[in-house]
């Protein structure tokens, strides 16, 4: 009953400390990664713009070095590569295939792979900058320079997806 339970999950909860909200976040990051992986050749595939067709491609090429570095991490913290599952990554990617769906042969594919592209590349943003500072708080300098070399690659490929979208792709889907 409650008196026999409450306490002792209350217990086991008192034990998470930020090292193992660190190695969650990795795990749904790993998994994150190779889903999006997997994901990007069909957002590729069904863009119209040739610059942002080679802006995915390229992405996709960083992100299977995303992957590496996340299992050089887990190697140095002295763990095996874990994915778990992530509701909020399947959730990302959910919508970006009934987008492709919705606006597929219409003006405004290309913006709408664009839109679902930049929420994947914010939630990543917003998971490393989080994972960088925890490993700084903990003193993991080696594993927070590998999440900021993960962050830099995000930020850049979100800014490339903002200025294709000002550049030509809204115009052309307006
Ligand atoms: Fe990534
Ligand atoms: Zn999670
Ligand atoms: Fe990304």
């Amino acid at each position: 009953m409650d008196k026999a339970t409450k306490p002792a999950a209350r217990a086991a909860g008192q034990t998470m400390d930020l090292s193992d909200l660190l190695e969650h976040a990795l795990k749904d990051m790993y998994y994150a990664e190779k889903k999006i992986y997997k994901s990007l050749p069909k957002m590729i595939k069904a863009a119209n713009d040739p610059a942002l067709q080679e802006g995915l491609s390229a992405h996709r090429d960083e992100t299977a070095q995303q992957i590496e570095i996340l299992e050089e991490i887990f190697t140095t913290l002295g763990k095996r590569a874990k994915a778990e599952k992530c509701d909020a990554i399947d959730g990302i990617l959910e919508e970006s295939t009934s987008l492709l769906d919705d606006f597929k042969g219409s003006a405004a594919l290309d913006a709408a792979i664009i839109f679902s592209a930049q929420a994947v590349e914010h939630y990543e943003i917003t998971r490393y900058g989080s994972m960088q500072t925890y490993a700084q708080v903990l003193g993991m300098s080696e594993v927070a320079d590998m999440l900021g070399q993960i962050l830099k690659q995000e930020l850049a490929a979100d800014k490339t997806l903002t200025s294709l979208a000002k550049g030509r792709v809204n115009a052309a889907a307006a």
